[in-house]
């Protein structure tokens, strides 16, 4: 690992508008998982009025209402080339619900509004039948993306959207999910992976439920030329997410009962 010059910018983007479930958190996962090792880091606010700037380590969009959704869509596109500019540069990106599906091409909300994203991933996301809520469970694509790591461990996080998302058919997703909704597409598949990139639908927020995976993030900017960040163990993370994996196979359980009963009659 190459020492750095100056201190991991972790950017949390318009956190007035994407902050559903506690996103925020996902920007102090970062943060401390640097401090804990040594790393200095600092936590960059982008307030929703202000151009998003391209000389951030690590940009952050959260979840959000379709009405917020519809005010940082326009701010996004505003700064369209410095975070495209910033990514091409090395920056990393995790973008959630709200967040991801404005990193699309376009986003069509359930009353016909029509928000033209950023293009960064080759993906549209449109109105689905109902709306997917609850527990998630994805297991990471086996993907070189991920680095020297290799894949974090299995995921969990806690979905709520409408938008049903189709990635192009070069992009990966993120991962297969293995209980809930994900990208609710058919395809049977969450999120969408790719050069220093996590698009998601996991709120939880997902890294302080995932440390794994917020590893891997800082290991794209902290550790580019493949190598691998000292190890920091998280027992408290990790019992919260063996217990959630706990939830969601019963949760699964329960409704293959339900099914079962309701086939017989
Ligand atoms: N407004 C979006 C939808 O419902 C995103 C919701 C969210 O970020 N939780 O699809």
């Amino acid at each position: 690992m190459s020492a750095r010059a100056s201190a991991v910018r972790i950017g949390l983007v318009y956190p007035e508008l994407l902050g559903t479930y506690g996103d925020r958190g996902n920007a102090i996962v970062l943060v401390e998982r640097c401090r804990w090792r040594g790393i200095p880091a600092e936590l960059v606010e982008v307030r929703a009025d202000e151009p998003i700037p391209d000389s951030l380590d690590v940009y952050l969009f959260g979840g959000g209402e379709d009405d917020p959704q519809l005010m940082a869509a326009d701010g996004m596109l505003a700064s369209r080339e410095a975070i495209v500019r910033a990514h091409a540069g090395g920056a990393a990106v995790l973008a959630v619900c709200a967040g991801f599906q404005l990193v699309g091409h376009r986003y069509e909300a359930a009353d016909g509004a029509v928000l033209e994203g950023i293009g960064l991933i080759d993906m549209i996301t449109r109105p689905g039948p109902d709306r997917l809520i609850g527990e998630v469970v994805v297991e990471p694509s086996a993907s070189a993306y991920w680095g020297a790591s290799g894949p974090p461990p299995r995921l969990t996080g806690f979905e709520n959207h409408g938008g049903r998302t189709t990635l192009g058919s070069d992009v990966e997703p993120l991962g297969r999910v293995i209980a809930g909704g994900g990208n609710g597409d058919g395809a049977g598949g969450d999120g969408a992976l790719a050069e220093r990139f996590v698009g998601t639908y996991l709120h939880g927020p997902v890294l302080p439920r995932n440390p794994e995976l917020a590893d891997r993030l800082l290991e794209w900017v902290v550790a580019p030329t493949g190598g691998r960040l000292p190890e920091l163990p998280s027992p408290l993370e990790e019992s919260l997410r063996a217990e959630r994996l706990r939830v969601a196979s019963a949760g699964r359980l329960r409704s293959w009962y339900q099914a079962r009963r309701l086939a017989r009659g």
